[in-house]
Protein backbone atom coordinates (compact mmCIF):
# COMPACT_ATOMS: atom_id res chain seq x y z
CA UNK A 1 0.00 0.00 0.00
CA UNK A 2 2.85 1.95 -0.43
CA UNK A 3 4.98 3.29 -2.95
CA UNK A 4 9.17 2.74 -3.53
CA UNK A 5 9.25 6.66 -1.89
CA UNK A 6 6.98 5.56 1.53
CA UNK A 7 4.16 7.31 -0.43
CA UNK A 8 0.43 5.62 0.66
CA UNK A 9 -1.18 4.36 -2.63
CA UNK A 10 -4.44 5.71 -1.64
CA UNK A 11 -6.30 4.79 -5.08
CA UNK A 12 -5.80 1.26 -3.85
CA UNK A 13 -7.66 1.95 -0.18
CA UNK A 14 -9.18 5.42 -0.17
CA UNK A 15 -12.71 4.07 -1.41
CA UNK A 16 -12.86 1.40 1.33
CA UNK A 17 -12.17 3.26 4.86
CA UNK A 18 -13.92 5.78 6.58
CA UNK A 19 -13.11 9.68 6.36
CA UNK A 20 -11.79 9.16 9.92
CA UNK A 21 -9.68 6.70 9.55
CA UNK A 22 -8.07 7.69 6.12
CA UNK A 23 -6.56 11.07 8.39
CA UNK A 24 -5.23 8.92 11.03
CA UNK A 25 -3.33 7.02 7.81
CA UNK A 26 -2.52 10.50 6.49
CA UNK A 27 -0.95 10.95 9.59
CA UNK A 28 1.07 8.34 9.64
CA UNK A 29 4.95 9.24 8.26
CA UNK A 30 5.90 5.97 5.90
CA UNK A 31 9.38 5.72 4.96
CA UNK A 32 10.80 4.19 1.86
CA UNK A 33 10.50 0.21 1.41
CA UNK A 34 13.94 -1.39 3.03
CA UNK A 35 14.41 0.76 5.80
CA UNK A 36 14.49 -0.69 9.21
CA UNK A 37 13.40 2.17 10.95
CA UNK A 38 9.97 2.25 9.22
CA UNK A 39 9.00 -0.96 10.54
CA UNK A 40 6.59 0.45 13.11
CA UNK A 41 3.72 2.73 12.22
CA UNK A 42 3.88 0.65 8.66
CA UNK A 43 3.03 -2.79 10.97
CA UNK A 44 0.51 -1.03 13.56
CA UNK A 45 -1.62 0.17 11.10
CA UNK A 46 -1.35 -3.54 8.80
CA UNK A 47 -2.24 -5.09 11.79
CA UNK A 48 -5.03 -2.83 12.38
CA UNK A 49 -6.64 -3.22 9.45
CA UNK A 50 -5.85 -7.06 9.43
CA UNK A 51 -7.60 -7.15 13.15
CA UNK A 52 -10.32 -5.04 11.48
CA UNK A 53 -10.97 -7.38 8.30
CA UNK A 54 -9.95 -4.69 6.09
CA UNK A 55 -6.75 -6.96 4.59
CA UNK A 56 -7.28 -7.24 0.77
CA UNK A 57 -7.24 -10.73 -0.06
CA UNK A 58 -8.20 -11.90 -3.23
CA UNK A 59 -11.23 -14.31 -1.87
CA UNK A 60 -12.15 -10.09 -0.29
CA UNK A 61 -11.47 -8.85 -3.64
CA UNK A 62 -13.89 -11.10 -5.30
CA UNK A 63 -16.65 -10.06 -2.51
CA UNK A 64 -16.35 -6.71 -3.86
CA UNK A 65 -16.59 -7.47 -7.35
CA UNK A 66 -12.83 -5.77 -8.26
CA UNK A 67 -12.09 -9.26 -9.85
CA UNK A 68 -13.70 -12.73 -10.88
CA UNK A 69 -10.76 -15.03 -9.29
CA UNK A 70 -10.89 -15.46 -5.66
CA UNK A 71 -7.76 -18.21 -5.58
CA UNK A 72 -4.37 -18.13 -3.87
CA UNK A 73 -1.43 -16.88 -5.78
CA UNK A 74 0.83 -19.79 -4.50
CA UNK A 75 -1.26 -22.77 -3.93
CA UNK A 76 -3.92 -22.74 -6.33
CA UNK A 77 -6.71 -23.24 -3.33
CA UNK A 78 -10.15 -21.57 -4.95
CA UNK A 79 -10.58 -19.48 -2.54
CA UNK A 80 -8.02 -16.58 -0.95
CA UNK A 81 -9.41 -15.20 2.45
CA UNK A 82 -7.23 -13.81 5.15
CA UNK A 83 -7.60 -17.42 7.31
CA UNK A 84 -5.88 -19.12 4.24
CA UNK A 85 -3.02 -16.23 3.39
CA UNK A 86 -1.98 -16.03 6.96
CA UNK A 87 -2.20 -19.60 8.34
CA UNK A 88 -3.61 -22.17 6.14
CA UNK A 89 -1.98 -21.85 2.94
CA UNK A 90 0.82 -24.17 3.15
CA UNK A 91 3.12 -21.52 2.59
CA UNK A 92 2.14 -20.11 5.84
CA UNK A 93 1.58 -23.61 7.86
CA UNK A 94 5.24 -24.47 7.28
CA UNK A 95 6.09 -21.34 8.94
CA UNK A 96 4.33 -21.75 11.86
CA UNK A 97 4.94 -25.18 12.78
CA UNK A 98 8.21 -25.10 13.74
CA UNK A 99 7.28 -22.49 16.34
CA UNK A 100 4.18 -23.99 17.79
CA UNK A 101 4.38 -26.71 20.50
CA UNK A 102 3.33 -29.86 19.14
CA UNK A 103 0.74 -30.37 21.83
CA UNK A 104 -1.16 -27.21 20.94
CA UNK A 105 -0.54 -26.99 17.20
CA UNK A 106 -3.92 -28.62 16.62
CA UNK A 107 -5.74 -26.27 18.59
CA UNK A 108 -3.05 -23.22 16.62
CA UNK A 109 -4.38 -24.28 13.37
CA UNK A 110 -7.82 -24.68 14.28
CA UNK A 111 -8.82 -22.26 16.46
CA UNK A 112 -11.42 -19.03 15.16
CA UNK A 113 -9.10 -16.77 12.76
CA UNK A 114 -10.27 -13.97 14.94
CA UNK A 115 -9.33 -15.59 18.43
CA UNK A 116 -6.40 -16.67 17.13
CA UNK A 117 -5.02 -13.20 16.22
CA UNK A 118 -6.27 -11.65 19.43
CA UNK A 119 -5.08 -14.52 21.74
CA UNK A 120 -1.31 -14.30 19.87
CA UNK A 121 -1.47 -10.74 19.40
CA UNK A 122 -2.03 -10.05 23.19
CA UNK A 123 1.17 -11.53 24.95
CA UNK A 124 -0.44 -14.88 25.19
CA UNK A 125 2.39 -17.22 24.63
CA UNK A 126 0.80 -20.37 25.08
CA UNK A 127 1.11 -21.55 22.32
CA UNK A 128 4.85 -20.83 21.03
CA UNK A 129 8.23 -23.07 22.01
CA UNK A 130 9.66 -20.14 22.81
CA UNK A 131 6.83 -17.52 24.51
CA UNK A 132 9.21 -14.94 25.74
CA UNK A 133 7.71 -11.49 23.64
CA UNK A 134 6.05 -14.18 21.48
CA UNK A 135 3.25 -11.30 20.75
CA UNK A 136 5.99 -9.25 19.26
CA UNK A 137 7.15 -12.01 16.75
CA UNK A 138 3.42 -13.35 15.65
CA UNK A 139 2.40 -9.73 14.48
CA UNK A 140 5.95 -9.27 12.79
CA UNK A 141 5.64 -12.51 11.16
CA UNK A 142 2.16 -11.49 10.19
CA UNK A 143 3.77 -8.81 8.27
CA UNK A 144 5.99 -11.02 6.56
CA UNK A 145 3.72 -12.95 5.17
CA UNK A 146 1.72 -10.23 4.10
CA UNK A 147 4.87 -9.03 2.17
CA UNK A 148 6.16 -12.43 0.92
CA UNK A 149 2.33 -12.87 -0.46
CA UNK A 150 2.46 -9.26 -2.42
CA UNK A 151 6.45 -10.00 -3.59
CA UNK A 152 4.81 -13.47 -4.94
CA UNK A 153 1.84 -11.91 -7.06
CA UNK A 154 3.58 -8.36 -8.48
CA UNK A 155 7.03 -9.41 -8.02
CA UNK A 156 8.80 -12.92 -9.52
CA UNK A 157 10.40 -14.61 -6.72
CA UNK A 158 9.01 -16.59 -3.35
CA UNK A 159 10.85 -15.75 -0.43
CA UNK A 160 12.05 -18.86 1.42
CA UNK A 161 10.15 -19.34 4.79
CA UNK A 162 13.36 -19.49 6.42
CA UNK A 163 14.26 -15.46 5.11
CA UNK A 164 10.78 -14.60 5.88
CA UNK A 165 11.21 -15.70 10.19
CA UNK A 166 14.47 -14.07 9.89
CA UNK A 167 13.29 -10.99 8.78
CA UNK A 168 10.25 -11.42 11.55
CA UNK A 169 13.27 -12.31 13.89
CA UNK A 170 15.01 -9.17 13.12
CA UNK A 171 11.84 -6.87 13.79
CA UNK A 172 10.43 -8.77 16.60
CA UNK A 173 14.32 -7.50 18.59
CA UNK A 174 13.56 -4.24 17.39
CA UNK A 175 10.17 -3.94 18.68
CA UNK A 176 11.70 -4.93 22.07
CA UNK A 177 14.23 -2.70 21.69
CA UNK A 178 11.89 0.07 21.16
CA UNK A 179 9.56 -1.09 24.16
CA UNK A 180 12.46 -0.10 26.11
CA UNK A 181 13.29 3.25 24.80
CA UNK A 182 9.53 4.40 24.75
CA UNK A 183 8.99 3.36 28.96
CA UNK A 184 11.14 7.05 29.14
CA UNK A 185 9.05 8.63 26.11
CA UNK A 186 4.93 9.06 25.75
CA UNK A 187 4.33 6.37 28.19
CA UNK A 188 7.02 8.03 31.19
CA UNK A 189 6.44 6.46 34.56
CA UNK A 190 6.90 9.10 37.20
CA UNK A 191 6.47 7.68 41.08
CA UNK A 192 4.58 4.69 39.61
CA UNK A 193 2.23 6.73 37.68
CA UNK A 194 1.95 7.05 33.73
CA UNK A 195 2.12 10.77 32.96
CA UNK A 196 0.52 10.78 29.69
CA UNK A 197 -2.67 9.31 28.68
CA UNK A 198 -1.36 6.34 25.93
CA UNK A 199 -3.22 4.09 23.66
CA UNK A 200 -4.23 0.53 25.52
CA UNK A 201 -2.36 -2.63 23.58
CA UNK A 202 -3.88 -3.74 20.62
CA UNK A 203 -7.47 -5.39 20.95
CA UNK A 204 -8.07 -3.78 24.66
CA UNK A 205 -9.87 -0.89 25.23
CA UNK A 206 -9.11 1.91 27.82
CA UNK A 207 -11.00 3.28 30.64
CA UNK A 208 -10.11 6.50 32.07
CA UNK A 209 -12.45 7.97 34.94
CA UNK A 210 -12.49 10.55 37.20
CA UNK A 211 -14.70 12.45 40.27
CA UNK A 212 -14.62 15.86 40.94
CA UNK A 213 -15.93 17.75 44.01
CA UNK A 214 -17.58 21.23 43.47
CA UNK A 215 -16.33 23.46 46.44
CA UNK A 216 -18.93 25.70 45.70
CA UNK A 217 -21.90 23.25 47.29
CA UNK A 218 -19.84 20.32 48.24
CA UNK A 219 -22.20 18.51 45.36
CA UNK A 220 -19.74 15.17 44.08
CA UNK A 221 -19.64 14.01 40.30
CA UNK A 222 -17.86 11.62 38.41
CA UNK A 223 -17.11 10.55 34.47
CA UNK A 224 -15.01 9.10 32.13
CA UNK A 225 -14.64 7.92 29.26
CA UNK A 226 -13.64 4.48 26.72
CA UNK A 227 -11.79 4.76 23.76
CA UNK A 228 -10.22 1.56 22.03
CA UNK A 229 -6.86 0.26 20.70
CA UNK A 230 -7.31 2.99 18.03
CA UNK A 231 -7.13 5.54 20.82
CA UNK A 232 -10.92 6.32 19.41
CA UNK A 233 -14.34 7.38 21.14
CA UNK A 234 -16.03 4.80 22.03
CA UNK A 235 -18.50 5.64 24.87
CA UNK A 236 -18.20 8.66 27.71
CA UNK A 237 -20.44 9.19 30.69
CA UNK A 238 -21.09 11.65 33.44
CA UNK A 239 -23.00 11.18 36.41
CA UNK A 240 -24.00 13.71 39.50
CA UNK A 241 -23.79 11.47 42.54
CA UNK A 242 -24.67 14.13 45.09
CA UNK A 243 -22.94 14.83 48.82
CA UNK A 244 -20.28 12.24 49.31
CA UNK A 245 -16.41 11.54 49.77
CA UNK A 246 -14.00 12.60 46.94
CA UNK A 247 -12.70 8.81 47.04
CA UNK A 248 -16.28 7.91 46.77
CA UNK A 249 -17.05 10.11 43.37
CA UNK A 250 -13.96 8.23 42.60
CA UNK A 251 -15.37 4.76 42.90
CA UNK A 252 -18.43 6.08 41.70
CA UNK A 253 -16.70 6.62 38.28
CA UNK A 254 -15.19 3.63 38.15
CA UNK A 255 -18.66 1.56 38.60
CA UNK A 256 -19.95 3.55 36.01
CA UNK A 257 -17.59 3.05 33.61
CA UNK A 258 -17.74 -0.58 34.18
CA UNK A 259 -20.70 -1.01 33.08
CA UNK A 260 -20.86 1.24 30.17
CA UNK A 261 -18.04 -0.60 29.42
CA UNK A 262 -19.10 -4.42 29.86
CA UNK A 263 -22.71 -2.99 27.87
CA UNK A 264 -20.52 -1.78 25.28
CA UNK A 265 -19.07 -4.88 24.25
CA UNK A 266 -15.31 -4.26 26.24
CA UNK A 267 -13.69 -7.47 26.94
CA UNK A 268 -10.49 -7.11 27.84
CA UNK A 269 -10.45 -3.95 29.78
CA UNK A 270 -7.63 -1.95 31.09
CA UNK A 271 -8.65 1.00 33.68
CA UNK A 272 -6.93 4.17 34.93
CA UNK A 273 -7.55 6.22 37.17
CA UNK A 274 -5.45 9.11 38.85
CA UNK A 275 -6.95 8.41 42.72
CA UNK A 276 -4.45 5.72 43.84
CA UNK A 277 -6.50 4.82 46.58
CA UNK A 278 -9.33 3.86 44.89
CA UNK A 279 -7.39 1.62 43.15
CA UNK A 280 -5.80 0.00 45.63
CA UNK A 281 -9.19 -0.67 47.61
CA UNK A 282 -10.70 -2.48 44.07
CA UNK A 283 -7.16 -4.31 44.24
CA UNK A 284 -7.58 -5.40 47.61
CA UNK A 285 -11.36 -5.70 47.86
CA UNK A 286 -11.10 -9.39 48.88
CA UNK A 287 -8.30 -8.62 52.13
CA UNK A 288 -10.08 -5.34 53.49
CA UNK A 289 -12.79 -5.55 56.13
CA UNK A 290 -15.32 -3.34 56.12
CA UNK A 291 -15.04 -1.66 52.78
CA UNK A 292 -17.42 1.22 51.33
CA UNK A 293 -20.45 -0.30 49.79
CA UNK A 294 -18.94 1.03 46.34
CA UNK A 295 -16.01 -1.34 46.72
CA UNK A 296 -18.57 -4.33 46.68
CA UNK A 297 -21.08 -3.05 43.95
CA UNK A 298 -17.13 -2.74 41.66
CA UNK A 299 -16.47 -5.94 42.94
CA UNK A 300 -19.52 -7.51 41.56
CA UNK A 301 -19.01 -6.58 38.04
CA UNK A 302 -15.92 -7.46 38.38
CA UNK A 303 -16.91 -10.67 38.78
CA UNK A 304 -17.97 -11.11 35.16
CA UNK A 305 -16.50 -12.93 32.84
CA UNK A 306 -13.90 -10.63 31.69
CA UNK A 307 -10.73 -9.28 32.29
CA UNK A 308 -9.71 -5.92 33.85
CA UNK A 309 -6.87 -4.70 35.09
CA UNK A 310 -6.12 -1.33 36.97
CA UNK A 311 -3.66 1.04 36.59
CA UNK A 312 -2.88 4.53 38.14
CA UNK A 313 -2.56 7.71 35.83
CA UNK A 314 -1.19 11.08 36.82
CA UNK A 315 -3.63 13.85 36.97
CA UNK A 316 -2.44 15.22 33.83
CA UNK A 317 -2.77 12.32 31.73
CA UNK A 318 -6.43 11.95 32.98
CA UNK A 319 -7.63 15.16 32.12
CA UNK A 320 -10.38 13.80 29.60
CA UNK A 321 -12.12 11.91 32.20
CA UNK A 322 -11.38 15.12 34.52
CA UNK A 323 -13.53 17.12 32.26
CA UNK A 324 -16.52 14.29 31.65
CA UNK A 325 -16.63 14.34 35.62
CA UNK A 326 -17.30 18.00 35.43
CA UNK A 327 -19.43 17.96 33.11
CA UNK A 328 -22.33 15.80 34.63
CA UNK A 329 -25.94 17.66 34.56
CA UNK A 330 -26.85 19.67 37.45
CA UNK A 331 -30.74 18.69 37.05
CA UNK A 332 -30.47 15.12 37.86
CA UNK A 333 -28.53 11.86 39.48
CA UNK A 334 -28.79 9.77 36.14
CA UNK A 335 -25.87 8.27 34.34
CA UNK A 336 -25.68 10.14 31.20
CA UNK A 337 -24.11 8.20 28.21
CA UNK A 338 -22.12 9.78 25.28
CA UNK A 339 -22.40 7.82 22.11
CA UNK A 340 -20.01 10.97 20.74
CA UNK A 341 -18.00 12.93 22.07
CA UNK A 342 -19.27 16.67 23.41
CA UNK A 343 -17.42 19.24 21.22
CA UNK A 344 -16.06 21.14 24.19
CA UNK A 345 -13.71 17.74 24.79
CA UNK A 346 -12.12 17.60 21.71
CA UNK A 347 -9.13 19.15 22.00
CA UNK A 348 -8.50 16.76 25.28
CA UNK A 349 -9.31 13.89 22.81
CA UNK A 350 -6.59 15.41 20.13
CA UNK A 351 -4.07 15.76 22.66
CA UNK A 352 -4.12 12.52 23.55
CA UNK A 353 -4.22 11.14 20.56
CA UNK A 354 -1.02 13.03 19.56
CA UNK A 355 1.63 10.65 21.09
ZN1 LIG B 1 -2.44 -20.82 -0.69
Amino acid sequence: MVDEYGHWRWELFEHILPYSVLLRIASVRVLARGSITDRSPRVRLFLWLLCHGRILTNGERVRRHFTVDGSCWFCGDVWEDIDHVFRRCPLSHSLWLPLVRANRAECFFTLDFKQWLFLNLTNDGSFARVSLNWNLLFGSLLWCIWCRRNDGIFGTTVTHSGSVLQRGLRMQQEAVVASVRGADGAGRVVNGATVRWTKPQLGWHKLNSDGALDRRNGVASSGGLIRDDGGSWIIGYSKRIGICSVLEAELWGIYEGLLAAWTFGSRYLLVESDCLEAINLVNNRNNSDGVLSMVHSIGEVLNRPWCVRFSHIARDGNHAADWMAKLASSDDLLCHRYLSPPVSISVLLQQDAAD
